[in-house]
């Protein structure tokens, strides 16, 4: 007995200094970090559902370490957050972003919207939405072609500054969505004041919801308050026929998941827009 529980101790140990030493090299590589040439975005296709056709696409960043190969966001963005490197980052994402919108606007396309993740560190910065306006000037996209994807957890924090950079946000037309929503704090309150455009139903109440009552009861609640404060829907993750037929039966406005794609290079959503007309 008292060697197993030396045994798991030392894994304990182990497991512990792996990931003591990964914070640390990912912090060490994140500080010298060339943006330009290590960072690149994917995009994932968001698809209406009433159309079938191409709304919208997601930035989502990677890494391509020289060493380590391609580093997920989930490992290195909290580590960004931690050291201050979220700012230069994001804003490399942003600019990256709304430029290659506008790229494919120039190609002549119809118009599409592109939806970028920012960080609550961000929107806390008092010119946030001054750089957004910069960033906008830069690339030349009209703002009705961008949206702000924010997770829920800003409700916790600095409420009252980020309620007036959202309003702010708003007012220059962009569109703001509330990211993994039904996994947070926010409420109906919250929603109707910030004047939000698009929730996003985190992939944890879709997983299954045909065959689940209560995640199905969930997301059913979601949609109806949605529908009566004028917000649009997006389904997250779908993977399954049955999701989709579901989401279908239910009014929701607009989905994304595995069913239809996942994050791609630029060049083959140039396809799909191709095929959108
Ligand atoms: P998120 O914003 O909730 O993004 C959706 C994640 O779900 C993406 O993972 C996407 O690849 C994945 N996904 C999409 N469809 C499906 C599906 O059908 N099934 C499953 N199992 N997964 C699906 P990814 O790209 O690894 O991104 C993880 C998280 O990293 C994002 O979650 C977001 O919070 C964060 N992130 C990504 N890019 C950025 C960025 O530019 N800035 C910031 N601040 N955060 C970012
Ligand atoms: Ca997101
Ligand atoms: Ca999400
Ligand atoms: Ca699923």
């Amino acid at each position: 007995c008292k060697i197993q529980n030396n045994n798991n101790a030392t894994r304990f140990e182990k497991s512990l200094d792996k990931e003591i030493q990964e914070y640390f090299w990912i912090k060490n590589d994140l500080l010298k970090l060339g943006l330009k040439e290590e960072l690149y975005l994917d995009y994932q296709p968001i698809y209406s559902i009433d159309t079938n056709r191409l709304v919208g696409v997601e930035a989502l960043i990677r890494w391509n370490h020289g060493e380590k190969g391609i580093i997920p966001p989930a490992r290195f963005i909290p580590i960004a957050e931690k050291i201050g490197m979220i700012h230069p980052i994001g804003e490399w994402v942003l600019l990256k972003a709304c430029s290659q919108n506008k790229e494919w606007q120039e190609l002549g396309y119809d118009p599409i919207y592109i939806s970028v993740n920012v960080s609550v560190l961000q929107l806390e910065k008092p010119d946030f939405t001054k750089r957004i306006k910069k960033i906008l000037e830069k690339s030349m996209l009209k703002p009705q072609y961008l949206q702000l994807e924010i997770t829920e957890t800003f409700f916790t924090q600095n409420y009252e500054l980020i309620q007036d950079t959202i309003k702010e946000l708003g007012k220059l037309g962009i569109k703001i969505a509330i990211d993994d929503f039904g996994t947070g704090y926010s409420s109906l309150g919250q929603l109707c004041e910030l004047n939000i455009n698009n929730i996003k139903i985190d992939r944890m109440f879709i997983d299954g919801v045909d065959g689940n009552i209560n995640k199905s009861k969930i997301v059913k609640g979601i949609i109806s308050l949605a529908e009566s404060l004028n917000i649009t829907l997006t389904a997250e993750g779908v993977e399954r026929e049955e999701e989709l037929k579901f989401l279908n039966t239910n009014r929701c406005t607009f989905v994304q998941g595995y069913l239809f794609s996942k994050p791609v290079e630029a060049y083959k959503i140039e396809e799909l827009l191709k095929r959108n007309g």
